[in-house]
C-alpha cells in the first residue's frame, strides 16, 4: 500500500516513537523538511501531566490538558506521518519497528514494520508495583488520562456507597477511607487535591457522611517528598497535619486485597509491626518501571547489560552500543530524575542536534559539488569557489561543535492541597525554598503558561473559574 505521505528519497527516515514530553518537545523544534519524519504512539496526543492530579476531582476536564498530535503533526513545515500504534520490537540489525494497532477498532491491517535511518525512543515508563501481589487487580495508577478518570469515577462511587441506606458504620469508615501508596510528588499532590475535593465540595453537598472521610499517606522511606529540601519536606508534613491527612513513613506496602492494604512498620526499636489499612480507594504512586519494549531493546545490545533503570545514553543521547538510536526521557538514563522537565530539554537539544546534522549532510554536499566543479573546470571562477568552499568549511565546523547535552534544573514545584504549594527554585545561581499561598499562585501561573497550547491555557483558566464558582462537578461519569 501507498505510505500516507510520500517518501522523498533523498532524506532520512526519522522514526520518533512516543508524543510524551520528550519525543513532543523534539517534534516541536525540529525542522522537519530536513526529514522523513514518522511518529507512532498508542496515544494519538500529547499529555501535560503536572495538572493530571487535578483531574483527579474534576477540578480540571481531562481534555483541557491535552493536544492532539495531529494538529501538532499538521503545524509543522515539512509533512509528519503519524501512526496510532505501539512499537512491539525494535531490529537494530534490520533498522526496522515492528508495530502494532491495539486500539478497540481495528482493520485487516493489525501489525507491520517500519523501516529507519534514524530512531527515537521516547516511550516513557510503567508504573512500578515491585511485583507486589494484589496492587495490578486493585489499585488505581496515576499516569494517563484514563486513570485520572477511573479515579474521579471511583471517589464518586465510594462516596455514593458509602451514603447507601442502611451501609454499616465500619464500611462507611472504609469506603470513605482513601489509601495512597508512595510519598513521591505524584502521592503528595493527589493526596492534597483529594482533600480539597472534600472539604470545597463533598462536605457541602453530603454533609452527613462528610466526618468520616480520611485520607492516608503510606511511604517506605522516612519521609515524604525525599526530592525537595528538609524545609520543604517538614512544611509539607506540618500542612498535611492541619489537613488531617494522616502520613505513616517507614512503612512499606507488602500485600493488597480487594478491601485491605497490608503494610510493614519499621518502628525505632529495629522491629516490625504489620498493620492492615482497609480502604475503599486505593492510589498506587511508587514511581516507574521499565517498558517490555525497553527492557527488550537493552537485552539485544550487549553495551546495555550494567543498565538497569532505563537505556543508557551518551552526553548525546545516543543509546550505548546502538547504532542510528537516541533515547529521551524517562526510558532513557542519561543521570537525572524521570521528569518532564529533562525530557522536554532532551527533546529539544535532539532537535536541534538533528536539525544540525541535516545542515552539516547540505555543506558537505555543497563542499563536495564545488570541488568537483573546481577539478572539472580548471581557471574558470576557482578563486571563487575557492573562497566558497573555505566559507562552507567554516560554517560546517562551526555547526559540528555542537555542545554535549546538559541539563538545566528551573526547580521542583509541588501542589499539597489547601491552596498552598512547595517551590525549590533556581535563582540566580542559588536556591529559594518556599511554600504556601503565594507559592500555589506561583505555581499555577507557572503551570498556566507551561501548558501546551493557547488553546490549553483558556480551557485551563476555564476550568479554574468554573469550579471556583459552581463548585466540582461530583456527577460519577
Ligand atoms: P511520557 O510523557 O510518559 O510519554 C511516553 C509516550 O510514549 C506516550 O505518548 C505513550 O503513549 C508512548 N508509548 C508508550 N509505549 C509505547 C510504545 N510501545 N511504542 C510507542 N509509543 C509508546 N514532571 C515534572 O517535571 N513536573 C511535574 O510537575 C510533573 N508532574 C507529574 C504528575 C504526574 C501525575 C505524573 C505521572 C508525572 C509527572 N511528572 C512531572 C513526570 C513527567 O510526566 C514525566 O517525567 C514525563 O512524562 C516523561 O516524559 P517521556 O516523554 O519520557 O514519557
Ligand atoms: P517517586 O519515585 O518520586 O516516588 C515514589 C515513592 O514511593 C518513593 O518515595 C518510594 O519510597 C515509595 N515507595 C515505593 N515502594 C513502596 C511501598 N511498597 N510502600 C510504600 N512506599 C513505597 O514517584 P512519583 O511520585 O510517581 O514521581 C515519578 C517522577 O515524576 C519523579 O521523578 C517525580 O519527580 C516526577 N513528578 C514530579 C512532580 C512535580 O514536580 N510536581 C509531580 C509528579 C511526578
Amino acid at each position: 500500500p501507498e505510505p500516507q505521505v510520500p517518501r522523498d528519497p533523498s532524506k532520512k527516515t526519522l522514526v520518533i516513537l512516543g508524543t510524551g514530553w520528550g519525543s513532543v518537545s523534539l517534534l516541536k523544534k525540529l525542522d522537519t523538511e530536513n526529514y522523513n519524519v514518522i511518529v507512532i504512539s498508542p496515544r494519538n496526543y500529547f499529555l501535560f501531566t503536572p495538572l493530571l492530579p487535578s483531574c483527579t476531582t474534576g477540578l480540571i476536564e481531562h481534555r483541557s490538558i491535552m493536544e492532539p498530535i495531529r494538529s501538532i503533526c499538521r503545524s509543522k513545515k515539512g509533512p509528519v506521518t503519524f501512526y496510532e500504534a505501539e512499537a512491539s520490537s525494535i531490529d537494530t540489525n534490520r533498522k526496522i519497528v515492528k508495530i502494532r494497532d491495539n486500539s478497540d477498532i481495528r482493520g485487516d491491517t493489525t501489525e507491520t514494520e517500519v523501516p529507519y535511518d534514524m530512531l527515537v525512543v521516547g516511550v516513557g515508563a510503567e508504573n512500578a508495583t515491585f511485583g507486589i501481589p494484589g496492587v495490578r487487580e486493585n489499585s488505581c495508577f496515576l499516569k494517563e488520562i484514563g486513570d485520572a478518570q477511573q479515579i474521579r469515577k471511583k471517589i464518586m462511587d465510594c462516596v455514593e456507597t458509602a451514603a447507601f441506606k442502611d451501609q454499616p458504620a465500619a464500611e462507611i469508615d472504609r469506603l470513605l477511607h482513601m489509601v495512597v501508596v508512595g510519598g513521591g510528588p505524584t502521592g503528595v499532590e493527589f493526596a492534597g487535591e483529594l482533600r480539597d475535593f472534600f472539604e470545597d465540595d463533598i462536605r457541602k453537598l453530603i454533609p452527613d457522611i462528610a466526618d468520616r472521610f480520611r485520607v492516608t499517606l503510606i511511604e517506605a522511606l522516612p519521609n515524604v517528598l525525599p526530592s525537595f529540601s528538609k524545609q520543604l519536606i517538614e512544611y509539607t508534613e506540618s500542612t498535611f497535619k492541619e489537613e488531617e491527612i494522616s502520613i505513616h513513613t517507614k512503612t512499606m506496602v507488602k500485600k493488597v486485597t480487594d478491601k485491605a492494604v497490608e503494610a510493614e512498620v519499621s518502628k525505632p526499636d529495629g522491629t516490625k509491626e504489620r498493620i492492615v489499612f482497609p480502604y475503599g480507594l486505593l492510589v498506587w504512586a511508587t514511581g516507574n518501571t521499565l517498558r517490555p519494549l525497553v527492557r527488550d531493546l537493552m537485552a539485544s545490545i550487549p553495551a546495555q547489560k550494567d543498565s538497569r533503570r532505563g537505556l543508557a545514553v551518551n552526553e548525546y543521547l545516543v543509546v550505548q552500543g546502538a547504532r542510528d538510536i537516541w533515547a529521551v526521557g524517562d526510558c532513557a538514563v542519561a543521570g537525572y530524575a524521570p521528569t518532564a522537565q529533562v525530557a522536554s530539554q532532551e527533546g529539544n537539544f535532539l532537535a536541534r542536534l538533528f536539525n544540525n546534522m541535516a545542515k552539516t549532510a547540505e555543506l558537505e554536499e555543497r563542499i563536495q559539488t564545488l570541488s568537483s566543479s573546481l577539478n572539472l573546470k580548471p581557471g574558470v571562477n576557482s578563486a571563487d569557489v575557492s573562497r566558497e568552499i573555505e566559507d562552507a568549511e567554516r560554517k560546517l565546523q562551526r555547526i559540528k561543535d555542537i555542545k554535549p547535552f546538559h541539563y538545566s534544573h528551573q526547580g521542583s514545584l509541588a501542589y499539597i492541597g489547601s491552596e498552598k504549594a512547595v517551590a525549590d527554585v533556581s535563582w540566580f545561581n542559588g536556591n529559594v525554598a518556599s511554600g504556601g499561598t503565594m507559592t500555589y499562585y506561583f505555581w499555577r501561573s507557572a503551570y498556566l503558561s507551561m501548558v501546551f497550547s493557547t488553546r490549553n491555557r483558556l480551557l485551563v483558566l476555564n476550568d479554574w473559574l468554573k469550579s471556583k464558582l459552581f463548585g466540582r462537578d461530583i456527577s460519577r461519569e
